[in-house]
């Protein structure tokens, strides 16, 4: 009888061993350990047995029925261990691994170059002022004093608005000034900075292209103050203390006098050549490149807006910013700017 106990006990192991579920376990406590099971048959064989043989037999068959019992508690116990192992075996991450980097972008040069002068002219007392990029024929000419006939308002030069009439996209960021002036007393210092359109497309044009614009008026300003600010600026926003500026004549009409300003130009440094004796292409070697255009306010110009001319006196300038940004970092083609190509931005 201990034989047959020790027999089935051995059996149960094997087979709870081989269990891979948590319903193979039941089913195997069933057959052995259940009502019908083949742990009662023995038990139902005790009867026929001496009364010593049933105290000893009896104890043993109790211990086993127990051992096995708990045989089966612990099956499913590891069963589940096993279960979590494999999912931390499908599952695993390594924590270690460094991640995907998301693509991070950053301004476009342009707009942290308009961001630069805007710092540059804070320093100097310029506050930004802005205006509407389609713009009234009023604001747009009317006001800064360009005639009728000027060849400016010529249908090839400027965007005119085909449902909305006189209406133009802006041909450059002077109207801002005149919307400032309508508005404010002086002392007046500000700049507007923004695009501006015309119908324009080459190497150093597009369509549209990005201006600033300067303007101070007060009493007893001179050419003096436009001479020191275009200096500073250009020294700052080209990072060289080196650069100087010269005044051409030239014809705008709303300034007088009107002048085109040129600064030494920053890679040759004015010499025409660079140190390794190269020509400089940039400035065609003669030392200089043109920046922008500038002048005394016209009195007719503070006049239209209402400011005694006999008063105040201002000066106003407008550079152009793509070739600004062109020649600081050396780009040759102003499309470049415009086509978002990640190969030229990223330089930068
Ligand atoms: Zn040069």
């Amino acid at each position: 009888m201990q034989e047959k106990i020790q027999k089935l006990k051995s059996d149960m192991l094997v087979n709870l061993k081989a269990a891979s579920s948590e319903s193979a376990i039941k089913d195997v406590e069933v057959k052995y350990l259940g009502r019908q099971g083949l742990f009662n048959d023995i038990m139902k064989s005790l009867k026929d047995l001496s009364d010593d043989d049933k105290r000893i037999v009896g104890k043993l068959a109790n211990e086993t029925k127990k051992e096995l019992e708990a045989a089966a508690e612990k099956r499913y116990s590891e069963l589940e261990g096993e279960k979590l192992d494999a999912i931390a075996d499908e599952e695993w991450i390594d924590v270690t691994v460094p991640g995907k980097k998301p693509a991070v972008g950053h301004r476009h040069l342009i707009s942290k170059f308009i961001d630069d002068l805007e710092m540059i002219f804070a320093k100097m007392g310029f506050s930004v002022a802005d205006g509407p990029e389609v713009e009234l024929e009023h604001y747009n000419f009317n006001q800064l004093n360009i005639p009728d006939d000027h060849p400016a308002r010529d249908m090839q030069d400027t965007f005119w608005l085909k449902d909305l009439k006189k209406h133009v996209l802006r041909t450059q960021t002077s109207p801002v000034q005149i919307r400032h002036m309508e508005t404010h007393e002086p002392p007046i210092r500000i700049i507007a900075m923004g695009k501006t359109f015309r119908k324009d497309s080459d190497a150093t044009h597009s369509p549209m292209f990005h201006q600033i614009e300067g303007l101070m008026v007060d009493e007893n300003i001179s050419m003096a103050n436009l001479k020191a600010v275009m200096t500073q600026m250009l020294q700052q926003i080209f990072e060289d203390t080196s650069i100087k500026t010269r005044f051409r004549v030239s014809y705008f009409p709303f300034v007088e006098p009107g002048m085109e300003v040129d600064c030494t130009c920053p890679i040759c440094h004015g010499d025409g050549k660079l140190d390794t004796g190269v020509p400089c292409r940039l400035c065609k070697q003669c030392g200089w490149l043109e920046i922008a255009g500038a002048g005394m306010v016209h009195p007719q110009v503070l006049e239209n807006v209402g400011y005694d001319p006999k008063k105040y006196t201002g000066f106003a300038f407008g550079i152009g910013i793509d070739r600004m940004v062109m020649i600081k970092y050396r780009v040759n083609h102003l499309r470049l700017f415009f086509e978002n190509d990640l190969r030229f931005i990223n330089q930068f």
